[in-house]
């Protein structure tokens, strides 16, 4: 058999990227040539299968089986790249003119990549503390993957004391970011024909009063003054979106269906639930009016995923760590959700800090500097070396 115990970090990235592993599909593959890479470095890895079986979750322990250990955490899942435009081969990385193009080179196969490029590295050092490393599924629909994960974690390992998961920060200790709640709304009118309106329920105009109340919601919400942990969010306020709207079929029939597809998210000082609950309370009373017009007509709902937030934590161990390591004193939150707040939910000290630029996120031609991706692998070097300590 190959072994794989002297890869480089670069080299493991190169293999990590070849596995097209878009969320819709099978993470599989990957997830078999990572637990062979750890078995021959003597690692035993423990999965965590959806309920399809079609996609599992790997975390390992490396070193001593003791409390007080460093998470390093990413997911595996990377967006599709249908309908993109790239001028290399995404499933391939590419270097050139300093950066490493391909899908998932930034988010976050590169960090992936480099905390398994921590193993050898933490074997040869006498480890007080173990070095514990774990990887998702399914981040990019919503980070349904890394909860079951995370709780088969608190069951069967020793519990550490600080989580990093890498998503790209440019290597700074984020610290906060927004929860946010998904709202799928199904509104269902009574037909007839134009002509007829009073006979009938229109679900396009019951979908308008949805429309209204969320307008108006976020007008109350701008004259609310943000409290302190808010403030650090730009915007520093919750927000409620319709990112979606179909209904109708013609224009001289009143809409039978329409169906909206709704967002709320809100920083770490708010609750994404003080606002989707009375939306729900809304529809629930918009439901009963529909219903007394005609008892076809109604709306049905129902929460798609939610997001915990990550909260700034007082002197956690997490932001110590990644603070004393870099230097990086300052104050970085962020708009959008990862896997960090699942983490701290469950009670683990939590950071987000990894290599490279979010904004080349999901891109055509995605990439990360190779600058960055050296300093992570330094930068993980020393996280590593104070288990040694
Ligand atoms: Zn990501």
């Amino acid at each position: 058999m190959l072994d794989r115990s002297d890869l480089s970090a670069r080299a493991i990235l190169d293999r990590l990227v070849a596995f097209p592993t878009v969320s819709r599909d099978s993470n599989l593959d990957l997830i078999d040539w990572v637990e062979g890479y750890l078995a021959d470095h003597g690692v035993t890895a423990r999965r965590v299968y959806d309920a399809t079986g079609t996609k599992a979750a790997l975390y390992a322990n490396v070193g001593p089986e003791v409390e007080g250990g460093l998470v390093l955490s990413g997911h595996t899942d990377v967006v599709p790249v249908d309908g993109q435009d790239w001028s290399t081969d995404p499933w391939t990385v590419t270097e050139k003119d300093g950066k490493l193009f391909g899908r998932g080179c930034v988010d976050m196969k590169g960090f992936d990549a480099l905390a398994l490029a921590m193993v050898p590295h933490a074997l040869a050092l006498d480890l007080k503390r173990p070095l514990q490393i774990a990887l998702s599924y399914d981040e990019e629909v919503g980070c349904v993957g890394a909860p079951p994960m995370i709780d088969d974690m608190v069951a069967h390992l020793p519990r550490a004391a600080a989580a990093v998961i890498g998503e790209p920060t440019g290597l700074r200790a984020v610290t906060g970011h927004n929860a946010s709640v998904m709202v799928d709304i199904h509104v269902k009118g009574y037909e007839v024909h134009s002509s007829k309106l009073p006979e009938g329920v229109s679900a396009v105009h019951e979908a308008g009063r949805i429309l209204q109340w969320v307008n108006d919601r976020n007008d109350l919400i701008r004259s609310e003054t943000p409290d302190a942990v808010s403030a650090l969010f730009d915007p520093p306020h919750a927000t409620v979106h319709v990112g979606q709207i179909h209904g109708g079929t013609a224009h001289n029939i009143t809409a039978k269906d329409c169906r909206l597809a709704v967002g709320v998210r809100a920083p770490a000082g708010d609750d994404p639930d003080r606002h989707a609950a009375p939306l729900e309370a809304f529809l629930a009373e918009l439901d009963a009016a529909m219903k007394a017009r005609h008892p076809n007509a109604g709306i049905t709902w129902s929460r798609s995923f939610g997001v915990p937030g990550l909260k700034p934590e007082t002197d956690g161990a997490a932001e110590a760590l990644v603070r004393r390591l870099t230097g990086d004193n300052g104050t970085h939150v962020v708009t959008y959700g990862t896997e960090a707040g699942q983490f701290q939910e469950r009670g683990y000290s939590a950071v987000v800090c990894g290599p490279g630029d979010i904004a080349q996120a999901h891109q055509p031609d995605e990439w990360i500097s190779v600058a960055q991706f050296e300093a992570g692998e330094a930068l993980l070097r020393r996280m590593v070396a104070t288990l040694a300590e």
